[in-house]
């Protein structure tokens, strides 16, 4: 007999969250059109290490392959203002893998595998029709947040990973592939600071309070295709409704100092599958499928959502960073606790 043809999905955002759900929709032969705002390949402010991915994840949507030359990290050395403050091994490596390869790998696999890829196209979101997933990334409303990031070339780290605290800022240093470094960091817009795209990372370092860091990238090439900016950065609620099927960074997005958002967007992508699948088949409803998805989003993210947001002031706020210094000399954070409720 033949099989009934499956109901058509269509993905708004060509993100992680989006890329990787409709190439595991396509593995299982559901029709999947994917419409992209901007081009592949391309750089993104992202810290580029990726933290709490099972590798069951990676199973599960077909991923194994984009992986395979990533760096595995698992030393990471904290600093404030310059300073050293502590050394952490984490439980599990992180993955370490630039964006500007990931995405362009993930969307190459969804078109090898038959899907229909529209990119540099802007959809009207205002709609929410049957079979419409938003994958759209942030949603912004805190104005206030900016990050920035480069790829440094021969940079020489003191650690696999290196995060930087900085007043109202946080930045992270990852080697990813290539001998590239990548320097992508948070932080509170400034007014009055006169920046260029090139420009704009080494003038926050400074206003900061991260000049040596700033010396060290000035001292090295940089990749000016690189230099990438992103505005309107907000870690709002997540998504609260079943009217949309939203993912990745579009239902919520963590702090980034967790190197976990990446890892959320996979997993959203993960617990949509069956369901989409389900509705695809025709063997259940599209508001079912929907409100099974944003029920397992909000049960799998609730807690480590309100963890990050309530630790995330003690990374950017300069008092508490001081209490947060204090803490870490004397040995009293307890480090792998904080690392299980935030993944
Ligand atoms: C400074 C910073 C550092 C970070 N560091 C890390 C880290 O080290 N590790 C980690 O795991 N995570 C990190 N993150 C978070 C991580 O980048 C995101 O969680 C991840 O990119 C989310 O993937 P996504 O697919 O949901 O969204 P995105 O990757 O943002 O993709 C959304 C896509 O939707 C497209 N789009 C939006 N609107 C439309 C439209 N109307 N029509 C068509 N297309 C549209 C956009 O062009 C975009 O390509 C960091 C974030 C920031 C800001």
């Amino acid at each position: 007999m033949i099989p009934a043809p499956m109901h058509p999905v269509e993905i708004i955002g060509g993100g992680l969250a989006g890329l990787s759900l409709g190439l595991a929709l396509r593995h299982h032969g559901a029709p999947v059109t994917l419409i992209e705002a901007c081009a592949y390949p391309r750089h993104r402010v992202c810290g580029e290490f990726i933290t709490g991915l099972a590798p069951s994840t990676i199973e599960r949507l077909g991923l194994t392959p984009f992986f395979a030359d990533a760096l595995h990290h698992r030393e990471v050395a904290w600093f404030r203002h310059d300073q050293p403050l502590r050394r952490q091994t984490l439980p599990l490596p992180a993955l370490a893998i630039s964006r500007h390869a990931l995405d362009q790998r993930l969307a190459s696999a969804f078109v090898s595998a038959g899907g229909d890829l529209r990119t540099q196209t802007r959809a009207d979101l205002t709609a929410a029709p049957v079979g419409r997933i938003f994958a759209t990334g942030r949603r912004p409303d805190r104005p206030e947040w900016i990050g920035l990031k480069c790829h440094a070339l021969n940079l020489s780290l003191t650690a696999e990973l290196e995060l930087h605290l900085g007043d109202n800022a946080y930045v992270g240093l990852c080697a990813v592939e290539d001998g590239r470094v990548n320097v992508s960091g948070l932080f509170r817009q400034r007014e009055g600071l006169v920046v260029s795209r090139e420009t704009a990372l080494l003038v926050y370092l400074r206003a900061v309070g991260l000049a040596a860091l700033a010396d060290r990238l000035a001292s090295v090439a940089i990749d000016p295709d690189s230099f990438s900016a992103v505005a309107g950065l907000g870690f709002s609620k997540p998504y609260a409704q079943d009217d949309r099927l939203v993912i990745g960074d579009a239902y919520a997005m963590i702090p980034p100092f967790t190197g976990h958002g990446m890892a959320m967007a996979f997993q959203s992508a993960e617990q949509a599958l069956d369901p989409l699948l389900a509705w695809s088949r025709g063997e259940v409803s599209w508001d079912a499928a929907v409100r099974t998805v944003q029920h397992r989003l909000r049960v799998l993210f609730r807690v480590r959502l309100a963890s990050a947001a309530m630790l995330h002031p003690f990374l950017v706020k300069p008092s508490r960073q001081r209490w947060l210094a204090t803490a870490s000399r004397l040995r009293l954070l307890p480090i792998g606790p904080l690392y299980q409720a935030t993944h």
